[in-house]
């Protein structure tokens, strides 16, 4: 019987528990492509699926981990074939579907994107989920026409993995970035990633007034919350914030003065069904517009067996940057 290693969850008594395990190739789900992963990423919702925290898992057993690298084993699916370098996250992988944190897996070809050209598979997983989420936010403010001229930008969760990546996208393009975060000794590193203003979280998590002083164009939220209710109230006349993460809460106790007196817009940004156009757009973005330099000044390298207790870390806030996770 043929096995590899995986992170396991498997339903308990009470919540789940996650385990490093030999899991059985016979097990795997259906999918047209077979793939040796290379490298994978620990993201805020892996931290959730690892600890149980929440209940992201909805299949058991279930292998853990949202996204992943590798090389292309057997397909039958007109698209790919065997030795394609290919990337992969989202599509309910570790949370319906099995998932990254192993050496094989099975999916769908229509899910996947080929690595782009200039980026390898663990630069891809550098990005990962969370790298990949901030490219899309950024996306949609150059959607809705903002430009550097049109003035700051603000990124909240700065020293998480959106955050960093945000403002390493933001920077390279141009504009000023005010970087809000409530590990304040981090001001050097987001600095250095391209932050020319460094807030402190305080500033934005206490319940504001409807409107507030204009201070930022644009923005790319992980907070969610209050935060993102005073983002709003302090958005310029037609600005936009692209609302992705929901780090300080799920909650919006905004108020509609924003968008009805200063025509503010909010994009929401989903990175987990986005269509395949919008994803390999973004992924080609990101292999041209992001510094190398600045991603692996913000990467950690982890092994497999590193995963649960990191998972736990991000989930309280101790991670900085992005963290890969070797796999093969
Ligand atoms: P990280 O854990 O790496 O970063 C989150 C950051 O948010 C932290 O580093 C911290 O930044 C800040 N933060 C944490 N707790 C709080 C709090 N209670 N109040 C205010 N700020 C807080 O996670 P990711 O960057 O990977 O993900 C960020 C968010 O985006 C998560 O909610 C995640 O679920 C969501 N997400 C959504 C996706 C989508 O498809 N929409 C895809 C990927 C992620 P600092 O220390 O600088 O204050």
């Amino acid at each position: 019987m043929a096995t590899f290693k995986a992170i396991r969850i498997d339903k308990a008594e009470k919540g789940t528990t996650a385990a490093l395990a030999q899991f059985d190739e016979a097990e795997l789900m259906e999918g047209d492509v077979t793939v040796a992963v290379e490298w994978s990423t620990v993201n805020y919702k892996d931290g959730l699926a690892v600890t149980g925290k929440s209940p992201v898992v909805r299949r058991f057993p279930m292998i853990a981990g949202i996204d992943f690298a590798g090389t292309v084993l057997e397909s039958s699916h007109p698209s790919w074939k065997a030795g394609d370098k290919v990337v992969c996250n989202g599509w309910g992988m570790g949370e319906t579907h099995l998932g990254a944190y192993a050496e094989k897996a099975r999916v769908k070809g229509d899910w996947l994107v080929r690595l782009p050209d200039g980026l390898s598979a663990r630069q891809a997983m550098a990005v990962g989920t969370a790298g990949y989420t901030a490219m899309l936010s950024v996306l949609a403010l150059e959607k809705h026409g903002l430009t550097p001229k049109d003035g700051p930008v603000v990124v909240t969760g700065a020293a998480g993995g959106v955050g960093s990546v945000a403002i390493a996208l933001l920077s390279k393009l141009g504009y000023q970035v005010i970087a809000s975060t409530g590990r304040t000794s981090e001001e050097a590193y987001l600095r250095e990633l391209g932050a020319s203003e460094i807030i402190d979280r305080n500033e934005l998590s206490a319940p504001g007034k409807p409107l507030g002083k204009e201070r930022w164009a644009g923005g790319i939220d992980s907070v969610g919350s209050t935060t993102l209710a005073n983002l709003l109230a302090m958005t310029k006349y037609r600005g936009a914030i692209a609302a992705c993460g929901l780090a300080g809460g799920m909650d919006l106790p905004a108020s509609v003065a924003p968008f009805i007196l200063r025509g503010v817009c909010l994009y929401g940004i989903d990175s987990v069904m986005c269509p395949l156009p919008n994803r390999q757009q973004a992924w080609s973005r990101l292999a041209t517009d992001l510094d190398p330099a600045k991603l692996e000044q913000m990467t950690q390298e982890i092994g497999l067996d590193q995963v649960i207790d990191t998972g736990a870390k991000v989930l309280a806030g101790q991670v900085r940057g992005r963290i890969v996770v070797k796999i093969a």
